[in-house]
């Protein structure tokens, strides 16, 4: 339930995080030596070029020229009737360029490197979604472009292996552990901490050392900035309810920032559920996670007794993470953003219902959100707004879905 002890006031979106990166109890720095001298010299130079106005218009002008903002916010008029309550709208990140938000922080990232002098970036990706992403802005800026890919999630998506590799990055399998995410994460900061000094690390969502939290954040703010002007010109009004899938975070901070000072807008971010919530079958960190620090963060996180990090599981790889951004366990401890979860079978369902409904075929990632907006539209009245960040677009799904539809 939404508290109403804390006073607005104490909820200015962007006095957070504080100099040494905290949220609360949550955030810091958690990183080898060696890599402190990078972080603090990357955090000067985003907090000088967050300050300098020639760098926010340029970056203001390649996320219209090349990613293609503003996004549209949409009524969904057919999903709309087929719940019978509140007006649901979409915001459609998935019409950016490469198919979702991921595209807005790997082009703050990449203006960012130029601004520090770097000529080669390295990211991690775990789908092929931010690699995609990073490897298009690279060869935009000419960019040496590394990606670190665990080996099982390359055999997975091998379309995107091969779009990267178009664009001229260099894909880097990694057969570590799980051969996924977590150790292609590990695989880039080594890389990092040995050529840091040529070097930036994009890393893909509001996680890790501060400053990336704060700074992916900062570049998926637009989302919801432009949410605002949107609905207030469409409606007059702000909405009553917003829903966002949550991985790491970063679609989902980015859509509710702006938002965070109207207590009047309830904020709800969707964790992935899994096969159901028993531990090693889902990725709801809210769900039975605890702070702990994970690659450089501390946080919620998916953990055994013991502190192991706990295998996950959710039919969308990019929810497939065993933590989540700083920002949103702080906001959860204040009860102004809340969270919910949507299971796979469930997924599979909206992800045809939508397509069929509305003429989107949506990300499983954003799937999630709907889920939980249907839901909760149904329980909500005709006079009332619900919107949706459609995260990204399905197109990448389908061969999946495809398949699994044919198994069931
Ligand atoms: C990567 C991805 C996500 C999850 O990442 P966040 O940092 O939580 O936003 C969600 N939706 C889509 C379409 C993605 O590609």
């Amino acid at each position: 339930m939404l508290r109403t002890d804390v006073p607005p006031a104490t909820i200015d979106p962007l006095a957070l995080p504080d100099c040494g990166g905290h949220f609360g109890p949550y955030g810091g720095v958690f990183v080898p030596e060696t890599l402190m001298t990078a972080l603090e010299d990357l955090t000067a130079a985003y907090l000088e070029a967050r300050a300098d106005p020639a760098f926010q218009s340029d970056l203001a002008r390649h996320l219209a020229e090349f990613a293609g903002r503003p996004t549209g916010l949409y009524f969904a008029r057919g999903l709309t009737e087929h719940c019978g309550g509140a007006k649901i709208y979409l915001k459609r990140e998935d019409t950016l360029h490469t198919g979702a938000h991921k595209i807005n922080n790997a082009l703050g990232q990449a203006l960012l490197a130029v601004r520090m002098g770097k000529k080669r970036v390295i990211a991690e990706t775990g789908a092929g979604q931010h690699g995609v992403a990073t490897a298009a802005v690279c060869a935009k800026f000419g960019l040496k472009c590394v990606v670190y890919m665990g080996a099982v999630d390359m055999e997975r998506q091998s379309l995107n292996v091969f779009r990267m590799r178009l664009m001229g990055a260099e894909v880097r399998g990694v057969e570590a552990g799980q051969k996924t995410l977590k150790e292609a994460i590990n695989e880039a900061m080594r890389d990092w901490v040995t050529n840091v000094r040529e070097t930036h690390y994009i890393l893909g969502s509001a996680l890790g050392s501060h400053p990336y939290p704060m700074m992916v954040r900062d570049f998926h703010r637009c989302i919801g900035l432009e949410t605002r002007a949107q609905i207030l010109e469409r409606e007059g009004r702000l909405p009553d309810e917003m829903v966002a899938c949550a991985g790491g975070g970063s679609n989902a901070i980015g859509f509710f920032h702006a938002f965070l000072p109207d207590r009047s807008v309830r904020l709800v971010g969707v964790e992935a559920g899994g096969r159901g919530i028993r531990l090693g079958d889902h990725a709801a960190r809210f769900e039975g996670g605890r702070l702990g620090i994970l690659q450089g963060c501390k946080t919620f996180i998916l953990q055994n007794a013991d502190g192991q990090i706990e295998l996950t599981h959710s039919v969308s790889a990019g929810l497939d993470y065993a933590a989540i951004g700083p920002e949103h366990a702080y906001y959860r401890d204040l009860g102004r953003i809340e969270f919910a979860y949507a299971c796979d079978d469930e997924v599979l369902e909206t992800f045809q219902l939508c397509s069929r409904l509305e003429g989107i075929i949506p990300a499983l990632e954003s799937t999630h959100g709907l889920v939980y907006a249907l839901k909760r539209a149904r329980e909500m009245r005709p006079d009332q707004i619900l919107v949706v960040n459609l995260s990204g677009r399905g197109d990448k799904d389908v061969q999946q879905v495809e398949a699994m539809l044919r198994r069931a």
